[in-house]
């Protein structure tokens, strides 16, 4: 991912770029300025998601993600353009493509899977987590306490495997 440090500069250039006047030679240079470092961030971020997917790739046979609605979800947390720009997309078909090009599968799981909802261990189907700001839960019917991210993820892989063997 681009580095704080680079998102930091560009938001400080792009600031000094607005109140510039537009057409002027300072502002053509402080443009070109703004322009280069969209450019380093995109190669950053590039360069982040091969180094990301070749990891999964030598590691796994069969990586299982979730169908993610990013419009949806950048609109409910109020995420601003730059989060949707990361490419979580563009991850997603590079992924596919390196797998498959080993033989190896990427298996897509449905945005309908609730899968931050179900405790992994009993299956029990906690509406609580519907709140994205709880990280933490315990399921009240087997007690077990889980961390959201992990939670989720063992479900995900879990449908997705079964999804695989069905198919
Ligand atoms: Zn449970």
């Amino acid at each position: 991912m681009p580095t704080r440090h680079v998102s930091r500069r560009l938001a400080r250039e792009q600031r000094k770029l607005s109140r510039m006047q537009k057409g002027s030679a300072n502002w053509r240079k402080q443009k070109l300025r703004v322009a280069r470092i969209h450019e380093k961030m995109k190669n950053q971020r590039k360069d982040f998601h091969h180094k990301a997917a070749n990891g999964l790739v030598e590691r796994y046979d069969c990586v299982c993600v979730e169908d993610l609605d990013m419009r949806g979800m950048s609109r409910s947390l109020k995420l601003g353009k730059s989060t949707m720009d990361n490419g979580f997309g563009m991850f997603h078909a590079l992924l596919s493509y390196k797998l498959e090009d080993r033989g190896k599968r990427l298996v897509t799981v449905g945005r309908l899977f609730p899968s931050s909802q179900l405790c992994h261990e009993c299956g029990y189907r906690f509406s609580g987590t519907k709140d994205l700001s709880v990280r933490e839960w315990t399921c009240p019917s087997c007690g077990r306490t889980h961390d959201r991210d992990v939670n989720a993820a063992r479900n995900i892989r879990d449908e997705g495997m079964r999804l695989a063997l069905s198919a």
